[in-house]
């Protein structure tokens, strides 16, 4: 064995060194890391939805102890509450030993996913083919929707007030829905126009049926077959399609991806991938020495406004609440507290390397990467972390071995994008981006590596057992 030069000790002693997390992670994480995501994999497949994400986490709380938060209440160290937002967003709390007065530590992620929303309106008839028409909600790249098969999910109120669930594509046996395409043969025109506007906004219309009610012919035949098989599945007519939310999600399940099993292709991973193991984490730091609140909210992927997005007051009013119950003011615990804005970065792919400036570029399984700040066109509409947190953050992740990286959201001017941190440092709190890196972002099929989910869940323990 040769003796290492100066050069190489003095390079090991100064340059920053980013490596691939089955280098540096510890003894049987890679194992662990595969068992982790067996229940990751089960959560993408149950929670296509915000509403089925809140009500699958909330259902799994229950379990865990957690009991509905009592403003009017007392708490003592260890006790566990969970906020429900309007069935669409989700708090869990669990009291620390410390007081509020010296804050909380937040992990806020969202459930939320892009996808095909029904239209008010939806169901027509052309050419005896029964269509619904949708407008796509969040941000997608059109011709990625066409022609894979698709999931109906959602809810119905009906005229009496009562309400249906719909989950339909998804079951061994269930039919499942699709927008149709052009072929090569005839898309000369479209092919020739611009990617985003190959397929336009209001083509996204998803074929339903094609046999008519009956034998004796008549207008709207095919129409009026489709909406009798609904009422009879649903028990709705069509004008309940007002007081609904349907949504068509990817009918795809999650699936490990590569020889090597290494990674996991879904729909949605863009927030589940943080969602999931914040949840999980949350679950496990039993004994917090401060408060921990753990949001998942609805609404990043329209920038976070609604009532149930975190542009609303939904936390800084749980905080107030929680405040409330140990005599103090929500604004003393905001100021005092931390958060980890968590969601996911573009992780850098080898086929489409001009969009990265590689030296700040996220890398599939090099951990959880920490995302200074976002925004576009010179950190427009940012938070940009303060260097002290950033100081504090990459000690507690070091401290607690979780594989780690830098990374910004592209090259300087190449785009852009936000997350929620920008709203809850509005509210006077420390943040910091931090998730997990995904090729293939907002597709219907987007891919992770498995390492760097399993590190974001020990990353967020960590921040939460600090
Ligand atoms: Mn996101
Ligand atoms: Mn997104």
């Amino acid at each position: 064995m040769c003796e290492k030069t100066q050069a190489e000790i003095l390079k090991e002693e100064l340059f920053a060194k980013q490596e691939h997390a089955a280098y540096t992670c510890e003894e049987n994480e890679i194992a662990k890391a595969d068992e982790f995501c067996e229940g990751y994999k089960k959560f993408l497949d149950a929670c296509k939805t915000e509403r089925e994400a809140a009500a699958y986490t909330k259902a799994l709380a229950i379990k865990e102890g957690y009991v509905e938060f009592d403003p009017n209440a007392s708490y003592k160290a260890g006790d566990k509450v969970y906020y429900d937002i309007r069935s669409k967003a989700l708090i869990l709390c669990t009291f620390g030993e410390e007081s509020l007065e010296k804050g909380a530590k937040i992990v806020a992620s969202h459930i939320d996913s892009p996808r095909l929303d029904l239209k008010p309106n939806p169901l027509y008839e052309d050419a005896e083919l029964a269509l619904f028409k949708t407008h796509y909600y969040g941000g997608i790249k059109k011709y990625q929707w066409t022609a894979i098969p698709l999931a109906l999910h959602g809810i119905v109120y009906r005229r009496d007030g009562s309400c249906v669930n719909v989950r339909l594509g998804e079951d061994e046996g269930d039919p499942v829905f699709v927008v149709t395409d052009l072929l090569p043969h005839l898309d000369k025109k479209q092919a020739s126009r611009p990617l985003d506007e190959a397929i336009a906004g209001e083509n996204l219309n998803i074929l339903v049926g094609s046999r008519p009610f009956g034998t004796d012919g008549g207008s709207e035949m095919v129409k009026l077959n489709i909406m009798k098989l609904i009422n009879e599945k649903y028990g709705i007519i069509e004008e309940d399609f007002l007081s609904a939310e349907l949504e068509m999600v990817p009918a795809f399940k999650a699936v490990d991806i590569g020889f090597d099993r290494s990674m996991i292709g879904s729909y949605g991973h863009d927030d589940r991938v943080c969602a999931y193991p914040s949840i999980i984490a949350a679950f496990e730091a039993k004994a917090p020495k401060y408060t921990s609140v753990t949001v998942i909210t609805d609404k990043e992927e329209v920038g976070s406004d609604g009532n149930t997005g975190l542009n609303s007051a939904f936390l800084k009013h749980f905080i107030a609440d929680i405040a409330k119950t140990q005599g103090l003011e929500g604004r003393d615990v905001l100021r005092a507290s931390e958060c980890l804005s968590a969601d996911v970065n573009a992780g850098f792919d080898p086929t489409y390397p001009s969009v990265h400036d590689k030296m700040n570029a996220a890398f599939l399984n090099k951990g959880i990467v920490v995302t200074k700040y976002t925004g576009s066109r010179g950190k427009s509409s940012t938070n940009d972390a303060n260097a002290e947190f950033m100081a504090k953050m990459r000690n507690l992740f070091d401290s607690a071995k979780v594989a780690w990286q830098t990374g910004e959201l592209g090259k300087v001017d190449e785009g852009g994008g936000g997350t929620v941190a920008k709203y809850v440092a509005n509210l006077g709190v420390e943040v910091v981006d931090v998730g997990v890196p995904v090729l293939s972002m907002h597709a219907p099929f987007e891919v992770v590596a498995k390492l760097d989910v399993y590190m974001a869940y020990k990353g967020f323990k960590a921040f939460l057992e600090q």
